[in-house]
């Protein structure tokens, strides 16, 4: 028995497997990324689809990166919500069925904690997370037994902003890399900036900019605007959530995170408050594996026991829901 443990990923467009030892060695990182056809966004069935072909091998060349039969490892983790029922469902199959077939025990976390806890493995202790994906964006902080969800979007999610922008704009999918490379500045042009109380919103960001850029406005002009806002208003929402719980680090997360714009924004802010600001390498704030079995480690190992929910997806599986029992 290594004690390792094995996650698997596949919430939205990323089939991912990852492997972990008891002491947070990263043994294996496997990834295959479903992408839309041009012009089109994601769908779930056609991601789950995706995700069924590339499971199994991602699962043999995660263990033959690990040196590892499946006999050897302590656990099977994966993600069971919150995303989409198509696609969850597949990522279950592939995990049930091989803790099943080997005798392992079946553990499913949640997504976005997994975003959080895997900046612990970066060295922070308890941060306040900002995790900005594709699909979800809240800021997040352990309190009183629970991940507190401090501050979400109220509409779309901030990096589904900015594949939409992309889209719009023939720039194809995923938009977020795109306009990074684009974006040049100083000038800025006004945006609506959309922070109600803890929550923000980006849906009328999106209208306005697409009316500019149809009224011809260049794009790189357009793309700096975006981020500045954008990235303007999830960092004001991570500041009071610092502020209030008086925490005193930060970890970055989700797919928005690898942009170097948000990541020397969020320093900056940290470095003003005295806050340690954690940015873990850009493998590991996209959707991974390795972020699900270094939860399910910490959970299990942190005396969690699995029961029947575990074996079962749930779309709406929000952060908060879970009680931490772990910590
Ligand atoms: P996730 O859902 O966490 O896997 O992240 C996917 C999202 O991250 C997509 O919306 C991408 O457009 C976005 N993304 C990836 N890289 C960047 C980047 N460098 N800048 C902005 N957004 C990005
Ligand atoms: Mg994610």
């Amino acid at each position: 028995m290594s004690g390792a443990v094995l996650g698997i990923e596949s919430t939205a467009h990323t089939a991912a497997v990852g492997i972990v030892s008891p002491d947070g060695e990263i043994m294996a990182d496997r990834k295959a990324i479903f992408a839309p056809e041009a012009g089109s966004g994601i769908h779930p069935r056609e991601a789950a689809n995706h995700h069924v072909v590339a499971l199994p091998g991602l699962v043999r060349e995660a263990l033959a990166d690990a040196q590892l039969a499946p006999s050897e490892l302590a656990l099977v983790a994966y993600a069971r919500g919150p995303g989409l029922g198509p696609c969850l469902r597949t990522g279950a199959t592939a995990a049930r069925a091989l803790a099943h077939a080997h005798g392992l025990p079946l553990l499913g976390v949640n997504h976005c904690v997994a975003h959080l806890e895997i900046g612990l493995l970066e060295g922070a202790t308890d941060p306040v997370l900002l995790y900005l994906s594709g699909g979800n964006t809240q800021v997040i902080g352990y309190a009183h037994g629970r991940y507190r969800v401090f501050g979400e979007t109220l509409d779309i999610g901030i990096g589904n902003m900015l594949d939409k922008f992309g889209r719009e704009a023939g720039l194809g999918f995923p938009g977020g890399p795109k306009l990074e490379a684009l974006a040049e500045g100083p000038e800025l042009e006004p945006l609506p900036y959309s922070v109600k109380g803890m929550d923000m919103a980006f849906s009328g960001l999106l209208t306005a900019a697409l009316r500019k850029l149809a009224d011809g406005m260049p794009l790189p002009r357009l793309a700096f605007a975006i981020q500045e806002t954008a990235f303007a208003m999830a960092c004001e929402v991570a500041e009071r959530a610092l502020a209030h719980t008086g925490k005193t680090e930060l970890v970055l997360g989700g797919g928005v995170a690898c942009n170097a714009r948000l990541r020397e924004m969020a320093s900056t802010m940290a470095d003003a408050r005295d806050v340690t600001c954690f940015a873990p390498a850009k493998a590991l704030c996209v959707d991974n594996g390795v972020m699900i079995a270094w939860l399910g480690h910490v959970m299990h190992s942190g005396g969690y026991e699995t029961g029947p929910a575990d074996d079962k997806v749930d779309q709406r599986f929000r952060t908060d829901m879970a009680e931490v029992t772990w910590r």
